[in-house]
């Protein structure tokens, strides 16, 4: 199977913070590929715009060392990098000052899609939308990208997109989660609305309950000062998890187009119950054989910051009552692996006395590592003997069912940014999605910080705090094992 490449048109790309990490590892070398696939063509330019003082020649010097590092080791093709970086140009700008914003506005082209990367803190979008509006660089129909954080609680995601609102409409405004950018997540909705046979049994009566997870193996060593500021719930929960939980809960929008799929993603949000102060756990990292412990490596004595969270989240709608979302995420964990579980309920009646064990259908989409799905099913155990039975997977790896082609599966950050030159807004968060994530994450975090909530101590390398299991076994429920 080959994938079909269709090329976008024609773009000026100009990234705040080209020399940044974010540009370094994914953006550029996810550039680089697009543009290795014919995707992003020959006339097309990338415009470095950063406080570094470098010219072409030496950014491309940059770029170059990023694909070196970064980029698909099997699409080191000297040639082809040199014809990528004779695309690439940089302008000295300074975010707060004047420097360089002139030179920028006499780069800029007609008649190609003016896209803006801010690839920078949050706290300089204003700066930089308010100078891209001063010299006339950005035009009613050029799009900017926002990066994570989008404000830390309610009040500063309002000031940002407040700010943002004043030169720029919300049509040119794509704020990128790169969850939603991940072929499997988009797959997620081809499974429940492209196929007949889950939507049906898509609801609390077949769904026993929802697990999340999204394990990783490191810490915050190297900007632990950053994270200590924010923690799991901010860090992960308000936005990467949530996305995922209301693309499992969303109603089947009338039509796969922006504004339908956010209207239903919103409604979700939305109608999120309040989480009890006993079905959160929050967790921080202690040292162990596998490495150092969180306060360490967030050098924040005392720090009550949680490096891991588990919360059990209803979903209160019509669909989904008596079905519960169970969340996790942590840093310093046993195994680097995110996946969706969809636990069914079993069936009404045993018909057959061998029913031991587990017989459950799971459906376990995952996202990482080796993307793809699998669903568990019952089926008789082979050979003489009776009627045993076992619990088998249809196992779906995308890269064994795609072939070639999965290898050519643009990784999150790079379709995202063709779908802001393509102007889809599918797959970004609408301002109004975020604030509602953020009006049910406050009162989460203002009700453990009045409590004077301490977290729960794990290993590193562990799978997490012994309370966030017993999280799921009051329920008669367990976690699925963190595991690669
Ligand atoms: P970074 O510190 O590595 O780079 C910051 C960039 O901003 C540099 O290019 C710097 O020159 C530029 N910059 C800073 N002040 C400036 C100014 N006054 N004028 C012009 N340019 C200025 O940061 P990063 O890790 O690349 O992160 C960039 C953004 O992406 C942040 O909002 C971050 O939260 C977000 N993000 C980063 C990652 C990641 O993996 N690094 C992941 C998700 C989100």
């Amino acid at each position: 199977m080959v994938s079909r490449v269709i090329p976008v048109d024609s773009f000026d790309l100009v990234i705040f913070g080209g020399t940044g990490d974010l540009a370094k590892r994914k953006i550029l070398p996810g550039l680089y590929r697009r543009f290795v696939s014919g995707q992003m063509n020959a006339v097309s330019r990338i415009i470095g715009a950063a406080r570094a003082d470098l010219n072409d020649a030496s950014f491309r010097e940059t770029v170059a060392g990023a694909i070196a590092e970064f980029g698909d080791k099997s699409l080191q093709d000297p040639a082809k990098i040199a014809e990528f970086l004779a695309r690439i140009h940089y302008v000295p700008v300074d975010a707060t000052g004047t420097n360089g914003w002139a030179q920028l506005a006499g780069h800029m082209r007609g008649g190609v899609v003016r896209a803006f990367y801010f690839s920078v803190a949050p706290n300089l979008f204003g700066d930089i939308a308010q100078r891209l509006h001063d010299h006339a660089i950005a035009t009613p129909t050029s799009r900017i990208v926002v990066e994570k954080p989008f404000g830390r609680d309610l009040a500063s995601a309002r000031a940002l997109n407040a700010v943002l609102a004043q030169h720029f409409t919300e049509d040119q405004i794509y704020r990128i989660d790169h969850y939603l950018g991940k072929e499997t997540v988009q797959n997620l909705m081809a499974v429940r609305f492209a196929n007949i046979l889950f939507e049906p049994i898509w609801k609390a009566q077949y769904i026993d309950h929802v697990q999340i997870t999204v394990a990783e193996t490191v810490g915050v060593e190297g900007r632990g000062a950053y994270y200590d500021t924010s923690g799991a719930m901010r860090d992960m929960v308000q936005n990467h998890l949530m996305q995922l939980l209301c693309l499992i809960a969303m109603e089947p929008p009338y039509h796969f187009d922006p504004s339908a799929v956010r209207d239903e993603k919103l409604k979700v949000i939305r109608a999120l119950r309040p989480v009890l102060p006993d079905e959160i756990v929050r967790g921080q990292y202690r040292a162990s054989d596998v490495d150092e412990d969180y306060i360490t490596h967030s050098e924040n004595e005392g720090s009550r910051t949680e490096s891991y969270i588990a919360l059990k989240v209803h979903v209160a709608n019509w669909r989904w009552q008596g079905t519960p979302f169970y969340l996790r995420t942590g840093k310093k964990l046993r195994a680097r692996t995110s996946e969706i579980a969809i636990t069914f309920k079993q069936p009404p009646h045993a018909i057959f006395d061998d029913v031991t064990g587990w017989n459950e259908n799971v459906l376990v989409i995952r996202l990482q590592p080796n993307e793809g799905m699998t669903l568990s099913v019952m089926i008789k155990e082979p050979g003489p003997g009776g009627m045993r039975l076992m619990n088998v997977p249809l196992d779906m790896s995308f890269a064994e069912a795609l072939g070639a082609a999965a290898n050519d599966v643009p990784e999150a950050y790079e379709r995202l940014i063709m779908d802001v030159i393509r102007g889809n807004q599918t797959l970004f968060m609408r301002g109004d999605e975020v604030e509602a994530a953020w009006a049910w994450t406050d009162p989460i975090i203002n009700g453990w910080e009045a409590r004077g909530d301490k977290p729960k101590q794990y290993d590193a390398g562990s799978s997490g705090p012994e309370d966030a299991l017993m999280l799921m076994h009051r329920d008669g429920r367990r976690w699925r094992e963190i595991s690669l």
